[in-house]
């Protein structure tokens, strides 16, 4: 059916290729408008007017409405509660159709559901489609028709369902000529939707479609060899997408096509990643308790000390233990942590200081630049071992076995933790372990220079193994 005039809601997918809501509006319509809401309901919630995600959001917004400028169109930005301003939009416009591409997370679609209606109330249709993942909610499932809860068969699964339709772009621009243009025309500046510049470009993030492409590009050139570098936090291994998979400035699509074309384990390594992303979404979607429960639901009875003091030594970089400062400064001083690095963070949080998985999982969302629901909740259970297919309880990691095997040399902790620049290799991963004349050699000095370690592993690991294996046995009882 061919409506006269639809209106395409960007949220997690700004960009204009291989697009699905797009691309069916474009099919479906004679004029089609595009819109992006500054959505006020997550925006006040921020801790800060100083948010690296709304500055990235609003540079993409920029590079997409000046792409489909140069066709002809343009983006409506709005900012308010986006659950009336689309609603409102759509009768401003007199549109029969909206089109937007599926979110999974549980407030995204109690936000779809209120759109939705309004919308019917008005006699518009509410066209959503599938775009942020390769398979979603029951398109993978058990022999017995049951959602997966375990990666491996998952993963098996999901790869002999794989066909290359799944892979094929949506069509875009080969229907740019339905454009519509947005009308009259203003700059919106990020002041307007009261938020001020970060240090995004200092950090030299690169943002939108082309910022996505620089780093597909560049990481299409260590592609091979990912398998061999991606767990050691101080060399460039992985391909620091994260964040334009989460606002969508690049195709999933396009990601998949290109590593399963690729082929070797390199490639393959980087597949399983992305294959995990899509596991969790269908956990998300699935199970929306996860949110503020275990997916294992006798570890909600686990007890937690939750030490204010403990938590704030995590939260700042200063624990003593050189691998989980260096991270957690990574996350403060950049938005960005590594993969190894956010396992062992969390995993020291939980399992060292006994604090609640939710206390980080909710730190890490307010600071990561790639924050994404999904992924940061099945990452924190993993690490706290109350997941689905989570970490074992009893395999506890080492944060010193962990920093010499990954960052032998202790580069990454001399990058993050300068005041142990000149502590020597032996000791950068245990610094309490010098004598006073080892440290007044490299003239660092602990409990002046750099913390004593917060707590002792080895007795907080014997503590979190009889609290984990106490609520599995209440379970039991
Ligand atoms: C405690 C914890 C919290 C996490 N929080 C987030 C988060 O909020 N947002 C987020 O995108 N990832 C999260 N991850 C997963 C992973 O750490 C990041 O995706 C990765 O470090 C991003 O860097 P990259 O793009 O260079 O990754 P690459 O190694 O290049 O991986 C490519 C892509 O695969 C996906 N991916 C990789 N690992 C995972 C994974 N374990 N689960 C789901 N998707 C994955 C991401 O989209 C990533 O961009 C978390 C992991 C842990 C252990």
């Amino acid at each position: 059916m061919t409506h006269d005039a639809a209106l395409v809601w960007f949220r997690r997918d700004l960009r204009f290729a291989d697009h699905a809501a797009l691309s069916r509006a474009l099919q479906g319509s004679r004029a089609v408008y595009c819109a992006f809401c500054f959505d006020t309901e997550i925006l006040d919630a921020l801790p800060t007017r100083t948010d690296r995600r709304v500055e990235f959001i609003w540079h993409a917004a920029c590079e997409l409405d000046a792409a489909l400028a140069e066709r002809g169109g343009g983006l409506i930005v709005v900012h308010g509660r986006a659950r009336e301003e689309i609603p409102r939009l759509a009768a401003r416009l007199g549109v029969r159709a909206v089109h937007a591409n599926h979110d999974y997370e549980p407030a995204a679609k109690a936000r779809d559901a209120a759109v939705r209606a309004s919308l019917a109330a008005q006699g518009v249709a509410f066209v959503t489609c599938k775009d942020q993942v390769i398979f979603e909610r029951d398109e993978v499932r058990t022999a017995g028709g049951a959602p997966f809860a375990v990666f491996t068969p998952y993963k098996n699964a999901w790869l002999r369902r794989l066909a290359p339709g799944d892979l094929a772009p949506f069509p875009v621009a080969e229907h740019a000529d339905r454009l519509a243009p947005p009308g009259e025309r203003r700059d919106l500046a990020l002041a307007d939707i009261g938020f001020r510049p970060t240090d995004l470009g200092a950090l030299g993030i690169p943002t939108g479609m082309s910022g996505a492409r620089r780093l597909l590009e560049d990481f299409l050139e260590r592609i091979d060899d990912y398998h061999r570098r991606r767990d050691y936090p101080a060399l460039k291994g992985p391909s620091y997408l994260s964040v334009h998979l989460r606002f969508g400035t690049i195709s999933i699509r396009e990601l998949v096509g290109r590593a399963h074309a690729r082929g070797g384990r390199g490639a393959q390594t980087w597949l399983s990643e992305l294959v995990w992303r899509d596991f969790y979404f269908m956990i998300l979607d699935h199970h929306p308790r996860v949110v503020d429960h275990a997916f294992k639901p006798e570890f909600d009875a686990l007890e937690w000390d939750n030490d204010p003091v403990r938590f704030a030594a995590w939260c700042e970089g200063r624990t003593g233990y050189p691998l989980v400062d260096a991270a957690m400064r990574q996350l403060n001083r950049t938005g960005y942590v590594h993969n190894r690095l956010r396992m062992v963070a969390a995993s020291f949080l939980v399992k060292d200081l006994h604090v609640d998985w939710r206390r980080g999982e909710r730190y890490f969302a307010e600071r990561l630049n790639d924050f994404d629901l999904a992924a940061n909740n099945g990452g924190w259970q993993w690490a706290a071992s109350t997941g689905c297919d989570a970490q074992p309880y009893f395999r506890i990691f080492n944060p010193v076995a962990q920093s010499e095997r990954f960052d032998p040399q202790g580069r990454f902790i001399r990058r993050y933790v300068p005041e142990l620049a000149r502590v020597p290799d032996k000791f950068v991963h245990a610094p309490w372990r010098m004598t006073p004349g080892d440290q007044a050699a490299c003239g660092v000095t602990i409990g002046r220079d750099y913390p004593p370690p917060v707590v002792d592993h080895a007795a907080a690991r014997q503590v979190a193994l009889e609290r984990y294996a106490r609520a599995r046995r209440r379970k039991r009882d």
